[in-house]
């Protein structure tokens, strides 16, 4: 976080027009991802000459922007995704949105967009909330996604540093990503196509990472594959999964089990779920039995292990599905199984999701992972 703008993000100075046609809300079985939205929306505006300007939350609406803006030719975009949960209680949480506020300011720094105090923006996120609570599904596995945004509105067609931007807010219902039950899905080792490389941008959030990986997941697809398990280099080092961290579980020569997931090296988002995985395996798996680390590890090193009997489960990580359990990879013309010991997902996946969803909904306090 950079202050030294003429005007911090403040809170305190925001301004509420609440609508006078409120939506209809729909029935938790109507709800399509990021298909429909809030009642209400936040916006701030930022200048290069006067800092952060007044937050408003008003009407949910369309943006006007010049063809020129800069946002519109190259990608000055970048964005978060989160979500907040209704509670036995009725009270709304949202779930580690501190590291979401930390991304975003990487990002922003990234493009030379605006950075701010993660807190103020997540204290304006509150009163949106506040303001569309009724809009937060009840049931389990229903929450309110929440898509913070920011954009370059710089009017030129000069590639340089944005002197106007636009953060907002946007929230969508949505459903569980699993209706009953896990779905364990089908992987395409990809290696023809690159989603991140050393030095480059692979681990911020920014929009232009995105549109280059639906054409591969396609090809995926054509070929009966659900999602790219994303390689790097010769070596195949194994990075991510579709729009999620990736996790293995091996059993190790001394019959411990090894949780693994690909290091913080640049070429990987920086998860929350990863990190949230990774804490609570460390917190909570016996370390007498477990291993978890944070290493390279390639393709080859899973279809080895596999073949011996040593891959256990391997799952994805993100804040759509949580976990997203994995039942095959496809490399080469190999089929790597992966063995699914809890019926859809492996025992390990199934602990987790079960974890981290009592934080989410509030039923178990934990760190001060859940904010109401
Ligand atoms: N990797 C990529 C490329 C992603 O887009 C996401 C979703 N934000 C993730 C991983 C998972 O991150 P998180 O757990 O913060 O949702």
């Amino acid at each position: 976080y950079n202050d030294n703008l003429m005007s911090p993000l403040d809170a305190s100075k925001l301004i509420i027009q609440k609508t006078t046609t409120p939506n209809e809300k729909l029935a938790n079985d109507k709800l399509v991802f990021g298909k429909t939205f809030t009642d209400h929306m936040l916006e701030i505006e930022w200048t290069a000459e006067n800092g952060w300007g007044t937050p408003t939350i008003s009407p949910y609406h369309k943006l006007t922007l010049d063809p020129s803006t800069i946002v519109l030719h190259y990608a000055f975009e970048l964005f978060e995704g989160m979500k907040a949960y209704r509670d036995t209680d009725n009270n709304i949480r949202t779930f580690r949105g501190d590291k979401n506020m930390i991304r975003m300011n990487k990002s922003a720094d990234r493009i030379c967009l605006p950075t701010f105090e993660g807190e103020q923006l997540q204290q304006l996120i509150d009163k949106l909330l506040v303001l569309d609570e009724s809009f937060v599904p009840k049931g389990q596995g229903y929450s309110l996604y929440l898509r913070p945004t920011l954009i370059g509105t710089s009017e030129s067609l000069g590639v340089s540093v944005p002197d106007r931007a636009l953060l907002f807010v946007i929230a969508s219902p949505v459903g569980p990503y699993y209706g009953t039950g896990f779905k364990p899905v089908s992987l395409e080792a990809t290696d023809y196509a690159v989603r991140a490389w050393p030095g480059g941008v692979g681990d911020k959030k920014l929009g232009a990472n995105y549109a280059p990986c639906v054409k591969p997941q396609l090809e995926a697809a054509k070929r009966g594959y659900q999602q790219n398990l994303w390689l790097f280099g010769d070596e195949g080092y194994i990075t991510e999964v579709g729009t999620m961290n990736v996790f293995f579980v091996f059993k190790t020569e001394d019959g411990k089990n090894e949780l693994v997931t690909a290091p913080l090296d640049g070429t990987i988002l920086e998860g929350v779920t990863r990190d949230s995985v990774l804490e609570l395996a460390k917190d909570k798996l016996p370390s007498d039995q477990w291993i978890i680390s944070e290493r390279k590890f390639t393709i080859k090193d899973v279809a080895e292990k596999a073949a011996k009997g040593e891959l256990i489960e391997a799952f994805g990580a993100g804040t759509a599905a949580v976990v997203s359990p994995i039942k095959s990879i496809g490399w080469k013309d190999q089929e790597i199984n992966v063995p699914l010991a809890a019926g859809d997902s492996g025992e390990l996946t199934k602990q987790i999701a079960e974890w981290i969803r009592q934080i989410q909904y509030g039923e178990v306090e934990y760190k001060n992972w859940s904010r109401v």
